[in-house]
Order: C-alpha cells, then sequence, then structure tokens
C-alpha cells in the first residue's frame, strides 16, 4: 500500500461529495532530484534579495525570488530533502474555498496532513506510513 493508493481513495470520497481533487501538475506530486533541482533553480538564486527567504544548498545560500512559492533544496537525503521526492506528498489545485473546506475535514481520514500550515494549504504529505487508514483500506476492497 502506498501513498498513491491513499490519494486515489482520496479523490474518489471527495468525487462522491461532488469535490474534484487533482494535483496542480504532474510534477505536483513525485519529483525526481532532476525536476525538484530544475524547479528549484527557477525560482532562486544566488545573488542576494533583501527580505527574501533563503534556502542553503550544496553550502550556498539561495533567494526566492519574487512573487515566487517556496521549495525545498533538491537535497538528497530523507531528512531535508521534498517530501515529493519520496512520492508522499500532492499539491492539490485549487486549494481554496468549498475544495479546501473539503480537505480540512477529511484529509486526516485517508492519512494526509499538511506540512507548511498555512503558508501552503496546496502541499499535503501522506504521513500514515504502514498504519493504513480504515478509509482507505475500505476503497481499496471495492477495487
Ligand atoms: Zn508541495
Amino acid at each position: 500500500m502506498c501513498a498513491a493508493d491513499a490519494w486515489e481513495a482520496m479523490e474518489a470520497a471527495a468525487k462522491l461529495d461532488g469535490i474534484n481533487l487533482a494535483p496542480s501538475s504532474v510534477g505536483d506530486m513525485f519529483r525526481s532530484i532532476a525536476q525538484q533541482k530544475a524547479g528549484f533553480m527557477q525560482r532562486y538564486q544566488t545573488d542576494e534579495i533583501v527580505n527574501a527567504s533563503t534556502r542553503t544548498y550544496n553550502g550556498v545560500k539561495y533567494y526566492l525570488k519574487p512573487k515566487n512559492a517556496p521549495l525545498a533544496a533538491p537535497n538528497d537525503d530523507a531528512k531535508t530533502c521534498s517530501k515529493h521526492m519520496l512520492g508522499v506528498a500532492v499539491d492539490v489545485a485549487g486549494s481554496n474555498g468549498e475544495r479546501l473546506e473539503w480537505m480540512f475535514n477529511n484529509v486526516a481520514k485517508f492519512g494526509w496532513s499538511w506540512e507548511v500550515v498555512p503558508d501552503e494549504p496546496w502541499h499535503l504529505r501522506y504521513v500514515a506510513g504502514d498504519n493504513i487508514p480504515e478509509a482507505v483500506t475500505a476503497w481499496l476492497q471495492t477495487k
């Protein structure tokens, strides 16, 4: 059982409630190191930007360019890398209004939680590990 099953189970339940849950792009589910690095280099620069949020990558300080959402540095160690690189995170498209309300009321049932609240309402990570949530087991039995 993996995070993908828990995502599909949650997507199916949302659909039954008339809510469409979808990732914001194919790159906002699992990301390879190369994909994470490409995204990181697009959004960050080494030239200082005063008061900008920063990340350290390979010992170098990077500054977030204006109008960009923060992104984890493409470090390859499981402790500091993006949960997307571990295949346990999804960015949900249009995570506001009714859809966000549904997420607040339901994601925990499927083993998901927010990592950066409230700054990143779109970013969910699977936290149940091997303790398969009942709602996911029930969905797997309908497959
Ligand atoms: Zn994310």
